[in-house]
């Protein structure tokens, strides 16, 4: 009986943290790995243990990054990335075990709660914590500059990408999380939502810099971003393949070709063509093309905002 000792957790005191990224999580504990869920750390249970030394946790991140302006964008609002920038980011210039550093620090310091609503992991009702990254767009530079990084709740971040939420079906919880946290009125919330998407297609006809100054001088391995151009490529690219990976399979019952209420808010009604928004749209019982943007539906598909919480086992 007394075997079952030795396997023991001798105490967090003797934990080594590990940066585990989400796809090696089942290796991890197949090596030994435990998880903290009040840390939402994996750790090795005793020092040293070599099957998880090639996981073995650098120092945490300092609290707050160089140059990082935490005021900057506070509270809830729509905040849509440019498609001109879609997929190009600091997820996607960082190792993956560092993203998983920096979004522990950003939880960390918001002392594990939602910046926006206050409100903690609640899983059971599908709440989890996500990183959100907070920009400046600056017209006459054509710099997207990151400001700061901001814990949120998943239904504060969903209203943020407000374009993700209408794609997930999720428009009016959306609309109502702005309400609540803000004490908006409906109307209010929905004025502030076209305005957000007309900064939008304002925004996406811009190529943007990328600007991640703030993580150039802490212990991150930091990937060259894409020039302006080329993210406008990575971008079109991207939605490419993932629309052709997440078209819906034919048993799922689309609604039937007609029009509907459009879903961005722009225009009275859009014509869904059984399988997607179309640039047909219509106001006040008129019917014409709108403005070649990317049609409703295809928007931020994919975005960062989906994966965060895949990092809890
Ligand atoms: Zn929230």
């Amino acid at each position: 009986m007394f075997n079952g000792v030795v396997r023991q957790d001798p105490g967090p005191q003797f934990r080594q943290w590990l940066d585990v990224p989400f796809d090696e999580n089942g290796a991890a504990k197949a090596g030994g790995a435990r998880w903290d869920a009040s840390q939402r750390a994996w750790y090795a249970p005793r020092p040293n243990m070599l099957e998880l030394q090639r996981w073995a946790g650098r120092p945490p991140l300092p609290e707050l990054l160089p140059g990082e302006d935490r005021s900057f964008g506070s509270g809830l609002f729509v905040d849509l990335i440019p498609s001109s920038c879609w997929f190009t980011n600091v997820r996607s210039c960082v190792a993956p075990s560092d993203w998983d550093r920096l979004r522990r620090m950003i939880y960390r310091r918001a002392g594990q709660k939602c910046e926006a609503c206050g409100v903690g992991r609640e899983p059971a009702v599908g709440t989890h914590l996500e990183a959100h990254e907070r920009w400046h767009y600056d017209a006459a530079t054509r710099i997207q500059r990151l400001m700061r990084l901001v814990c949120l709740c998943t239904w504060c971040h969903e209203a943020t990408h407000f374009g993700l939420a209408e794609v997930r079906g999720h428009r009016e919880r959306a609309l109502m999380q702005l309400v609540a946290v803000n004490g908006w009125t409906a109307d209010y919330a929905e004025r502030h939502v076209r305005h957000a998407f007309v900064e939008w297609q304002r925004r996406s006809r811009v190529d943007w810099t990328l600007n991640l100054n703030i993580l150039q001088d802490v212990d991150v391995q930091l990937q060259r971003p894409p020039e302006g151009e080329e993210r406008r490529s990575v971008a079109d690219d991207t939605l490419c393949r993932q629309s052709s990976h997440t078209r819906l399979p034919p048993q799922v019952a689309l609604p039937a070709a007609g029009w509907y209420p459009d879903p961005s808010a722009r225009f009275t009604h859009r014509w869904w063509d059984g399988a997607q928004w179309t640039y047909v749209v219509a106001v006040g019982g008129q019917a014409f093309v709108a403005e070649a943007v990317a049609p409703y539906g295809q928007h931020e598909r994919g975005h960062e905002a989906r994966g965060d919480r895949a990092a809890d086992p």
